[in-house]
């Protein structure tokens, strides 16, 4: 029987979609990639890639952006903490390792942000090292075609798993081996109605043989979801309007939001006026409740946002509120949530 990646390599010679990311070996963009595409599909990923790589070019461009306009441009892909890491991560190989993207595994997980995953795609797929890179994907296929079991969250699962890779691992060329193994995964063994019919593993394929595709891979923990209540105050005095940083360790952080009141729980009308934060906020100004939105549901990989946006009419220009007025032509010098993004498009 061929080897593992000779039938995979075939498979993708004639199945691999062309993406910019793979035009050249260049770590730096196989690392933009990479960060992009683990929260994003392929083809929303592909603008988000192009966008990033225009503004930022190279490492250096990244390193001397602002922290904002680095933000503003990953504005609406979620995991701004990423973003976040990557401008650290690019002062990190301008100031550590003389601007050159450093080319071992073990300088490479130095930098900000980057875990074993993605420090062996960027050393296998730039630098040709010979380090199984193991996502999602990769999990899927090998649980699936060798039947395994194991939790792929638990240690002994993770560990089995890197044992396997590291097998099968082509050593002459482990970067086409990994975009081979991830990209079969993303096409052909997808999550839901993999291709089997068309597949050129189902002959050894333990899943497909004993009808347990569905039940592959196997996760031991279900994410706890935490519901939260957001009541987001769209003030306008004028045409203007106030944002308020986001400064806590919480998601978000360091995007702008109109000016927030968090409660236990969805409030009434009558709640929301009796609200101390609120009730101190607007404390003797003469302000108007001008509509209150339905609950708009926004949810996030471990959060479930209950979000309301209450507008309200100030009619006193002159008194200024204790956060940042701004005219909307200045919009987009703030990065924002999408949530806040889609409303303020709504608005306009
Ligand atoms: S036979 Fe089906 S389940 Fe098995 S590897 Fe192929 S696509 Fe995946």
């Amino acid at each position: 029987m061929p080897k593992f990646h000779k039938i995979l390599t075939v498979w993708y010679q004639q199945n691999k979609r062309e993406l910019p990311w793979r035009a050249k070996k260049d770590p730096y963009l196989v690392w933009v990639s990479e960060i992009i595409l683990q929260q994003t599909r392929v083809d929303q990923g592909t603008a988000y890639f192009l966008r990033f790589i225009e503004q930022f070019p190279d490492v250096k461009t990244l390193a001397e952006a602002q922290e904002n306009e680095v933000l503003k441009v990953w504005q609406g892909l979620g995991y701004y903490s990423r973003a976040r890491n990557m401008h650290v991560a690019a002062l990190q190989i301008m100031n550590e390792f003389n601007g050159l993207f450093p080319d071992t595994i073990i300088n490479i997980e130095k930098l900000k942000g980057i875990g074993s995953y993605t420090a062996a795609a960027i050393a296998s797929i730039a630098f040709d090292l010979p380090h199984a890179a193991i996502d999602g994907n990769v999990y899927r296929v090998l649980s699936r075609v060798f039947g395994i079991e194991t939790a792929i969250d638990s240690t002994i699962g993770k560990r089995e798993f890197r044992d396997l890779a590291d097998e099968l691992l082509d050593r002459q060329n482990p970067g086409l081996f990994n975009e081979a193994l991830m990209e079969f995964g993303a096409l052909q063994c997808t999550p839901q109605n993999p291709d089997c019919k068309k597949c050129p593993f189902q002959d050894q394929c333990i899943a497909f043989a004993h009808n347990i595709i569905g039940e592959l891979p196997f996760k031991s923990k279900k994410t706890k979801v935490k519901n939260r209540f957001f009541n987001y105050m769209f003030i306008r005095q004028e045409e203007y309007f106030y944002l308020e940083k986001r400064e806590e360790n919480d998601i978000w952080r360091n995007l702008y939001q109109f000016p927030l009141i968090e409660s236990a729980k969805t409030l009434t009308i009558e709640e929301l006026l009796a609200n101390e934060q609120f009730k101190s906020t607007f404390n003797g100004l003469e302000i108007t409740i001008e509509s209150i939105s339905h609950e708009i549901i926004h949810v996030l990989t471990h959060q479930k946002l209950h979000v309301r946006f209450i507008e309200i009419f100030s009619a006193k220009p002159d008194v200024n509120l204790p956060w940042i007025k701004v005219h909307p032509k200045e919009v987009n010098d703030f990065p924002v949530p999408k949530l806040i993004d889609n409303f303020l498009l709504a608005k306009a």
